[in-house]
C-alpha cells in the first residue's frame, strides 16, 4: 500500500517483503513516493537485519536498494527533510503558477530540487511575477488550506477551473489538489497540509524571453533570500543618497546617460583629426585621447600608414594604453625599444604594435624625439648615405 497519499507526514513504516530480485525488493506498505508531477522520488532507507541501506522506490512497490537484503520484514524509512522541502514546494508551485495562469501564462514544465524552477509561455511581465510572489506570501500569511482527493476520468468535466493536461493523463483516477480558494490541479504530488508550512516563499530569478523561466525557494532559503535582496539594495539606497522607489528610474537615467556618452566618444573617435609631427623626412601622426574607441582609431591609423605616414599612434589617456601602425620594421623596433624604456609591455604582428606604458603621454613625446634623431639612419642623408 502507498502510504504517501494517505499518509504524506509519515516518516516510516514496517512492512513486508512479498518479492526480490537482484537489487529490487517488493514491498508490500512503503512511505517512500516514487516520483512524478515534477516532484523527484523520495530518498530514504530500508532497514534490514540492523543494516541501513539507501533505497528508491520504482514504483509499484518495487525498490531499489544499494545492497542485500535476505529478511521477510522490514522498516521503510524516508529521508523526511529532504521530503518536506518538496513538499513545500510543491504546494508553492500550484499557488504560484494559478496567479501567473490567471494572467494567461501556459505551463511548459516544473521540476524541484536545490530550486523550484518553472518554465511557462506566455504574456508576463516581472511585475505579475513579483505581484503573485507577493500573493503567495499573502497565502503563506493566511494559513490556506490545502486538500487532496481521488475523481473518476468522467467527473473531471464538472470540475470548473481544473488545471489539467488531458494528453498526459491517462489513468481512469485522476488526483487532484486544491488550495481552498485558488487552485484545483490534478497532480500525483505530495503536497502539504496548510500553505503556513512552507513559511516563506521567493523568486530568485526571473528569465524573459520567449520560454519564461522562474527560479524559487520556500523556508529559510527564502527568508535568506529576501534578507540578503534587502540588504544589498538597502545599502545601494544609502550609499547613493537614493530613495527606494526612485532607485528603478535612477539606474535607467544612467543607463541613458551612458549611452549618450558612448555615442558621442564613438563620432569623436572617428572625427577628431590627428596631431601631425615631421622632422625633416619622418613623418609621424599622433592621437591623445581619453577612452577612445580602439576599433574606429586603429582602422585610422592603418589608413594613415596606407597614405605614406611613417608612424600612427594613439595613447589612450585613460588606460595608458596605446596602439601604433609603422610602415617598416626599424620604425617599429624603435617604438618597441621605447615601450620598454616606458616600463610598459606588449607587442604585435606585422608593422603593428599595442601595449600599456606607465604614462603614454611623455611615452608619445619621446617617441618624437627619438624618431627625429633617428631620422638620418632610416632615411640617409641628402646624399643617399
Ligand atoms: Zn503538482
Amino acid at each position: 500500500m502507498m502510504l504517501y497519499y494517505l499518509e504524506p507526514y509519515l516518516k516510516e513504516v514496517e512492512t513486508r517483503v512479498i518479492g526480490s530480485e537482484e537489487n529490487k525488493i517488493l514491498l508490500e506498505r512503503t512511505v517512500l513516493y516514487p516520483g512524478g508531477g515534477g516532484q523527484p522520488p523520495d530518498r530514504g532507507w530500508i532497514l534490514c537485519d540492523g543494516e541501513k541501506i539507501s533505497a528508491q522506490h520504482l514504483g509499484n512497490g518495487w525498490h531499489y536498494i544499494d545492497g542485500k537484503c535476505a529478511e521477510k520484514n522490514v522498516r521503510v524509512v524516508l529521508d523526511w527533510e529532504f521530503r518536506y522541502k518538496m513538499m513545500k514546494m510543491h504546494t508553492a508551485e500550484h499557488a504560484f503558477f494559478r496567479f501567473l495562469q490567471n494572467k494567461g501564462a501556459v505551463l511548459g514544465k516544473a521540476n524541484f530540487g536545490e530550486y523550484g524552477v518553472i518554465v511557462f509561455k506566455g504574456n508576463i511581465t516581472r511585475n505579475d511575477v513579483l505581484d503573485a510572489e507577493k500573493r503567495v506570501i499573502d497565502m503563506i500569511g493566511q494559513g490556506r488550506e490545502v486538500r487532496s482527493f481521488w475523481i473518476d476520468r468522467s467527473q473531471m468535466k464538472e470540475m470548473e477551473n481544473l488545471r489539467i493536461r488531458v494528453d498526459r493523463i491517462k489513468d481512469e483516477r485522476i488526483r487532484v489538489v486544491e488550495i481552498v480558494g485558488h487552485d484545483v490541479t490534478a497532480c500525483k504530488g505530495i503536497h502539504v497540509k496548510n500553505m503556513s508550512e512552507i513559511e516563506d516563499f521567493a523568486v530568485v530569478k526571473f528569465r524573459d524571453g520567449k520560454n519564461k523561466e522562474v527560479k524559487f525557494v520556500v523556508g529559510d532559503r527564502a527568508r535568506e533570500s529576501h534578507y540578503l535582496f534587502s540588504l544589498h539594495i538597502r545599502r545601494m539606497a544609502w550609499k547613493y543618497g537614493i530613495e527606494l522607489d526612485k532607485m528603478e528610474s535612477h539606474l535607467e537615467n544612467l543607463i541613458t546617460e551612458i549611452e549618450k556618452l558612448k555615442y558621442s566618444l564613438k563620432e569623436a573617435s572617428q572625427s577628431i583629426p590627428f596631431e601631425t609631427f615631421e622632422c625633416s623626412e619622418l613623418k609621424m601622426k599622433y592621437l591623445l585621447m581619453h577612452g577612445g574607441f580602439r576599433k574606429i582609431i586603429v582602422k585610422r591609423l592603418l589608413e594613415e600608414v596606407n597614405n605614406g605616414v611613417d608612424v600612427a599612434i594613439y595613447g589612450d589617456l585613460q588606460s595608458n594604453s596605446f596602439s601604433c601602425a609603422c610602415n617598416d620594421t626599424l620604425v617599429k623596433s624603435m617604438v618597441i625599444q621605447e615601450m620598454k624604456n616606458h616600463s610598459g609591455k606588449g607587442g604585435g604582428r606585422d608593422n603593428f604594435v599595442s601595449g600599456t606604458v606607465n604614462d603614454v603621454k611623455s611615452f608619445v613625446n619621446s617617441l618624437q624625439k627619438v624618431i627625429c634623431s633617428s631620422d638620418i639612419l632610416l632615411h640617409g642623408d641628402e646624399n643617399g648615405n
